[in-house]
């Protein structure tokens, strides 16, 4: 059974990767989505498509977590190269209210831009978004932005979850729901339409609790996927399937 990585930055030093994309190929998986974070990783990115484009898609964006690298004009940059590459995708982008700043307007006016540039190309978003739940539902909704996109490294609850998956997005669940005091995020979990998700390791973060002290990749998704089917209590094969056919859904492939 094809699995798919939905969230993982392969582009990264850390990886060998000729050797993790010929393993990825021989253990089943069908696609991985890699995001940039900032402008000057665009080309990195899109030359991955470009040597592995049957299981690579991309994003480009600016990640709230790297305002100190953006200018204004990476807007300007990121739309140039909307044209250029035509990614599958705008992001990484979003809200981080778990870092400390004086204000969080600069994050604002940066995913404002990147909302407003997925509008005018109808691009779905990859969404990065800590302690800022509320704040970036609101921003998509007075966008009335309708393509929907990943909210990755979901751990929010099933309100927000429902609020979500009502304008459009899917989750991204990864390492973090392997951990045995995660309790509240494994009611969540359990509580998701089978439409409402998919499965990603944000590689090289977020280590999956197996593997805590290896380096982590996307050949950890069948593992994080026994867990979901345990908390949802369904075959493994239905949760691949349904985490594979919502990421081809969101980037508008077919099914
Ligand atoms: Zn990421």
């Amino acid at each position: 059974m094809g699995w798919v990585d939905s969230h993982c930055h392969l582009d990264f030093d850390d990886f060998d990767q000729e050797a993790l994309f010929a393993q990825l190929r021989s253990q089943g998986c069908e696609g991985v989505l890699i995001p940039a974070t900032q402008a000057r990783f665009f080309d990195r990115v899109m030359s991955l498509k470009q040597t592995y484009p049957e299981l690579v898609r991309v994003a480009l964006g600016l990640h709230p977590y790297f305002l100190s690298e953006h200018c204004l004009d990476d807007l300007s940059r990121l739309e140039d190269a909307i044209n250029r590459f035509k990614p599958d995708a705008i992001g990484e982008c979003g809200l981080d209210f778990l870092l400390e700043a004086p204000t969080h307007e600069q994050q604002f006016t940066y995913f404002r831009g990147q909302l407003e540039l997925a509008s005018a190309y109808n691009l779905p978003l990859v969404v990065h978004c800590r302690k800022a739940h509320d704040q970036l539902a609101r921003e998509v909704s007075q966008a009335a932005f309708k393509v929907g996109g990943f909210i990755h490294g979901f751990s929010g609850s099933s309100q927000q979850a429902s609020r979500y998956i009502k304008q459009g997005f899917v989750l991204g669940l990864g390492g973090a729901l392997t951990y045995e005091r995660a309790k509240a995020m494994h009611k969540m979990v359990a509580a998701l339409p089978d439409d409402g998700y998919t499965l990603e390791t944000d590689s090289p973060d977020m280590p999956p609790a197996f593997a805590r002290h290896e380096q982590n990749t996307p050949l950890n998704v069948p593992k994080i996927a026994q867990y979901v089917a345990r908390l949802r209590d369904q075959p493994l094969e239905t949760v691949l399937l349904h985490s594979r056919e919502n990421f081809r859904r969101i980037l508008g492939e077919h099914i």
